[in-house]
């Protein structure tokens, strides 16, 4: 359709310019229009597949966005706060998107994010989100997560130890040999989860019993 009009417009101008000269600037002026429109759809468009955003949905907030608003929730009641990367309006309901441009794959940490977006979606905008979408590495795979009684209880029990942290419980630490090597604070850590550590840990035990 598009092309159709392009064709159209071209045509129209070529006649009109052949009847008056001074019409050629026009014609010019028109045709770089054209080739301006052209690329800032071209860029519009690949802005929305970054963002997990396809042509049939709407757009209605995009993290960064200069004319979209961004939306920030912060939840006293359920002590929550987040800026979901995109929201997009999908059969009627608000859809959090986020976006992991370094991942390669689902990490547990990336589903709990949109779960908490879902819930603070579902308090602010009065509609509890059926599913989000993460959208995983630089080819912007998209994946749907449902928002499931599981999954929310599975992140309530995670909110539920946070809280209680925060309120003086000892934190438990998660070492595993992979992250643990990777880690920042691996050479302070004491709970850190290498060979030579495990070993040492397991003798100190040992000798206080
Ligand atoms: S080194 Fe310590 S803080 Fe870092 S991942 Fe391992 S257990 Fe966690």
């Amino acid at each position: 359709m598009r092309e159709q009009i392009r064709q159209y417009v071209y045509d129209l101008l070529v006649d009109i310019a052949a009847a008056d000269t001074n019409l050629v600037l026009l014609l010019i002026i028109s045709v770089a229009a054209l080739i301006v429109l052209d690329a800032v759809t071209s860029f519009a468009k690949t802005k929305r597949t970054e963002a997990g955003i396809d042509v049939k949905s709407g757009a209605v907030s995009i993290d960064g966005s200069k004319t979209l608003p961004v939306r920030k929730y912060v939840s006293e009641m359920q002590g929550l706060a987040g800026v979901p990367d995109a929201l997009i309006c999908e059969n009627g309901y608000i859809i959090p998107v986020e976006r992991k441009p370094l991942a390669r794959k689902i990490r547990d940490r990336y589903v709990a994010q949109l779960l908490v977006y879902m819930r603070l979606v579902e308090e602010f905008e009065g509609k509890r989100p059926p599913y989000g979408y993460l959208i995983l590495g630089p080819s912007c795979r998209r994946f749907k997560i449902e928002n499931t009684p599981d999954r929310q209880a599975w992140l309530q029990k995670m909110i539920d130890e946070m809280h209680e942290i925060l309120a003086g419980a000892p934190a438990k630490a998660a070492p595993h040999p992979t992250k643990c090597r990777k880690c920042s604070v691996h050479d302070a850590c004491r709970f850190r989860a290498d060979t030579a550590t495990l070993v040492q840990i397991g003798n100190a035990d040992k000798s206080s019993l």
